[in-house]
């Protein structure tokens, strides 16, 4: 090696590992999202920074303080379709970094940092986000309210976690964030290949979606049900099985109701702990002014989240028999019913083994697919080709009222008067009020 070699040689080394420096930008990361990119830098320490942007062509500039940079920014964006390069550039204050984004356009531009938090340090987070009105919404498959098309149940898809969010991670280093996408992907197809049903993403890549842009999604897109898909962890090993997950609001509801019901008791019981029952009545009071379609969608919630457990127990081990009930963020959207399911203890040896495996993957989807469409046959919404579907196959029943004759309601359900009277085992032409019928299908 010649001296002049070796005295860039350590320039470089200098200039990428700066000693003098008191951070460092070591680490950067791009998440490509439908709507925004986010872009992330890590920092040793708490980050000083100021931005800019410039336009022709568009760019954000960012001036890292004092900082060495410790990275190779080549290729970092060669996935993302908004970013077209980053790079860095000469600053004229040496001990700085200068970060430049070259952008294909202009974007709405957030920038902001971030305190540690789980295996991430000190950051520094970009979005580069679509204006609104760039972001149409798809239209869903044969979705339409008209009469010739009956409408199908829209199933919304939530792969919980996602980009800088990992979830849970398993002891093999298998991420919650990538099992989560790849059991949604394969509800998705099922659901979409399921006459009567269709599938919403509420993402489909490695991209984190805030907790309200779920929601505001599952809203937009007209879901009818919402299932998000997690797996659990705790911190020892042994812990295994699935659950689902169902809001508390009502739980606590009636739990707080009980309780009040019983307070003269427990007032006793507490000798006198006046305070405390008065404030669990404003409580009450709150909650009982809660949104009333909160209890229907809640009906709804339970009545699928039994469905899939019975048939989540055919194929996995179930960590909790029944439904549970908590306050989760995801879940909150009252007026829309959904589920959260933990599909198995991702910091379980055995269990982070089956979520990596494709096979599993399949059972897993397939078990949340027919416990959600069971659900869907058996309570069929209004309009929807389900209950078309119901109509056609199941014979209903009609309970007679004062002024119907058995041909009214021929002509009503469109069947002959033979037909009703083979079907009930009719001897005469008197039907009497308050008598079942069995209506056959037309
Ligand atoms: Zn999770």
């Amino acid at each position: 090696m010649k001296l002049f070699q070796l005295f860039s040689l350590l320039f470089f080394l200098f200039l990428s590992v700066n000693a003098h420096s008191a951070n460092s930008i070591n680490g950067v990361r791009v998440w490509p999202a439908p709507d925004k990119t986010r872009v992330v830098f890590d920092a040793k320490s708490q980050l000083e920074y100021s931005y800019f942007t410039l336009s022709k062509p568009q760019r954000l500039v960012i001036d890292f303080k004092d900082s060495g940079n410790a990275l190779t920014l080549k290729n970092v964006a060669k996935n993302d379709k908004r970013i077209l390069k980053i790079r860095t550039s000469k600053p004229k204050n040496k001990s700085t970094t200068r970060v430049v984004l070259e952008l294909a356009k202009k974007y709405q531009t957030t920038v902001f940092p971030l305190t540690p938090s789980g295996q991430y340090g000190h950051r520094l987070v970009v979005d580069f986000k679509d204006s609104a009105t760039q972001t149409p919404i798809k239209p869903i498959k044969s979705s339409t309210d008209s009469v010739a098309t009956k409408r199908d149940v829209i199933i919304g898809i939530d792969a919980g976690h996602g980009g800088e969010d990992p979830g849970s991670i398993g002891p093999k280093g298998t991420y919650e964030k990538k099992v989560t996408l790849l059991i949604a992907k394969k509800l998705e197809k099922l659901i979409n290949a399921e006459k009567g049903m269709s599938a919403v993403m509420i993402r489909t890549g490695d991209y984190y979606v805030g907790l309200d842009r779920r929601t505001e999604l599952a809203r937009k897109k007209r879901v009818d049900f919402l299932v998000s898909i997690h797996a659990d962890a705790f911190r020892t090993p042994q812990p295994n099985g699935a659950s689902v997950w169902v809001v508390s609001n009502k739980r606590a509801e009636s739990e707080l109701s009980r309780w009040l019901d019983n307070r003269q008791r427990n007032s006793e019981l507490l000798g006198g702990g006046g305070d405390v029952i008065k404030r669990t009545d404003d409580d009450n009071l709150a909650l009982t002014l809660a949104d009333m379609s909160r209890e229907h969608s809640l009906d709804v919630s339970i009545g699928v989240s039994k469905k899939v457990l019975s048939q989540l127990k055919r194929i996995t081990k179930l960590h909790k028999k029944q439904t549970q009930y908590k306050s989760l963020a995801v879940l909150k959207s009252s007026d829309i019913p959904s589920i959260l399911v933990e599909t198995g203890f991702i910091s379980n040896h055995q269990e982070e083994r089956n979520l990596t495996s494709s096979k599993h993957q399949v059972k897993l989807a397939k078990a949340l697919h027919s416990g959600i469409k069971q659900y869907f046959i058996e309570h069929p919404l209004s309009g929807s080709y389900f209950a078309a579907k119901s109509n056609s196959s199941v014979n209903s029943i009609h309970i007679v009222k004062s002024g119907e004759s058995l041909s009214l309601l021929a002509k009503r359900y469109n069947v002959s008067i033979k037909q009703l009277k083979t079907s009930n085992k009719l001897k005469s032409n008197v039907v009497r009020i308050g008598q079942k019928l069995t209506i056959p299908r037309a």
